[in-house]
């Protein structure tokens, strides 16, 4: 089985290989980069495990021109900037103690190690420069037969790294049969231990929530993470209902995880996930936004367009109904529209507090006709 793909071909990505093997090194394609081109989908960042220290490899690569950033050396990891591509190298590991947050690793010499310590067959996968592929754990089955399965006993892994239960849901939704569903024994250890996520930080919780709602479609996965009884211990509250009819209503836009996560609500979910403000107050906009039936063009200009395009859609997954036709031209038209009135259209006639209050109830008439009424119009009327 051999691999392909521009990612592969690249020079700096061939000279980087070239030279650890010239020095007897191993350097080996891994994770995400094979898993993806085995599967024909875009390959994002390119991971490369290697024999070599993680000293060795510094060495070996800037003595070939590359610069090297110890991004995270003593777990093994720096990246080599090769023709002007990041590459992640990282020195084959083995755990030598597991807490279910955070392992300790050694470094060792031996792939089968270095594969036994991963979470999925799927990601267990192999590859060298020419593109062969190497399979230590038998993943390309369960690749082919898109079955997300621990590497080893389910339940022993997730003891090891309880992130790996969200991993799960993640990867199944993004490469999983959805037809069939999670893997019965997975399913069934993660629902056993879901409890234990509590220990794990909200940082990591919130950055694998982002990337499962990020997945083109995530309801499923989703469903099943609440039907195991995960979903409640991050996200206190959340229902799923909306979740499927706003993919469906998506009808294959980009991914928002903000959007999807608007319609799952939840008790606060800017804790439980550690949002920043921005997107804290973004969430809260929305959920603010699916409670009210202003029209698309009143949306767009306060929420602006992003915003307003996700209001809409999540207001109409929440209720089931449709969006009115035309609703993305009008959430543009709002997101484009300024108030046609100013201050000083309304001195010296009015100051301070007067003015102020006048501001807002133009606005208000403004808004209320649909951002219609022009400055002209709405002075008349004040
Ligand atoms: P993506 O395209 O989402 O980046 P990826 O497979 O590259 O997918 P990463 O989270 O970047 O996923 O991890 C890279 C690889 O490291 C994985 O494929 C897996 O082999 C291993 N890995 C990452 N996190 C864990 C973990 N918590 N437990 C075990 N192995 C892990
Ligand atoms: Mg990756």
């Amino acid at each position: 089985m051999k691999v392909s793909g521009e990612w592969l071909g690249h020079p700096g990505t061939q000279g980087l290989c070239a030279a650890l093997e010239s020095k007897g090194q191993r350097a080996l394609f891994v994770g995400g980069c094979v898993r993806n081109a085995l599967l024909g989908e875009p390959v994002a960042d390119v991971d490369l495990a290697t024999d070599a220290t993680p000293e060795n490899v510094t060495n070996i690569a800037e003595k070939a021109g590359f610069k090297v950033v110890p991004t995270g050396f003593d777990h093994g990891t720096v990246t080599v900037i090769a023709a002007g591509k990041p590459h992640e190298v990282t020195t084959f590991r083995r755990d030598v103690e597991t807490d279910g947050r955070r392992a300790v690793v050694a470094f060792s010499t031996d792939l089968a190690e270095d594969a036994a310590r991963r979470d999925f067959t799927m990601n267990a996968l192999y590859a060298d420069r020419h593109g062969t592929v190497i399979d230590p754990l038998n993943g390309l089955p369960d690749l082919q037969a898109r079955h997300v399965r621990f590497v080893g006993d389910a339940e022993t892994r997730i003891r090891e790294d309880y992130l790996r239960i969200l991993r799960f849901f993640r990867f199944h939704a993004r490469y999983g049969d959805q037809a069939k569903g999670p893997d019965a024994e997975g399913l069934a250890a993660c629902a056993a231990l879901s409890a234990r996520l509590e220990t794990i930080s909200k940082e990591r919780i919130g950055a694998e929530m982002r990337k499962l709602l990020s997945a083109p479609d995530p309801a499923p996965a989703v469903a099943s993470m609440a039907a195991a009884g995960v979903l409640a211990h991050i996200l206190p509250g959340a229902d799923t209902r909306a979740l499927a009819p706003l993919v469906h209503l998506e009808d294959g836009m980009s991914p928002r995880w903000l959007r999807r996560l608007a319609v799952l609500g939840g008790e606060d979910p800017g804790t439980a996930l550690r949002l920043s403000r921005s997107e804290t107050r973004d969430l809260a906009a929305l959920r603010e936004a699916i409670g009210t039936l202003h029209p698309a063009a009143a949306l767009g200009w306060q929420l602006g367009a992003d915003l307003g395009v996700d209001a809409i859609l999540a207001r109409a997954a929440t209720f089931g109904t449709p969006p009115q036709p035309g609703w993305q031209a009008e959430v543009a038209r709002g997101a484009a529209a300024t108030f046609p009135v100013s201050a000083a259209d309304l001195m010296p006639a009015l100051q301070g507090e007067a003015l102020g209050q006048r501001l807002k109830a133009l606005e208000a008439r403004w808004l209320a006709s649909n951002l219609i009424l022009s400055r002209d119009d709405l002075l008349k009327g004040a």
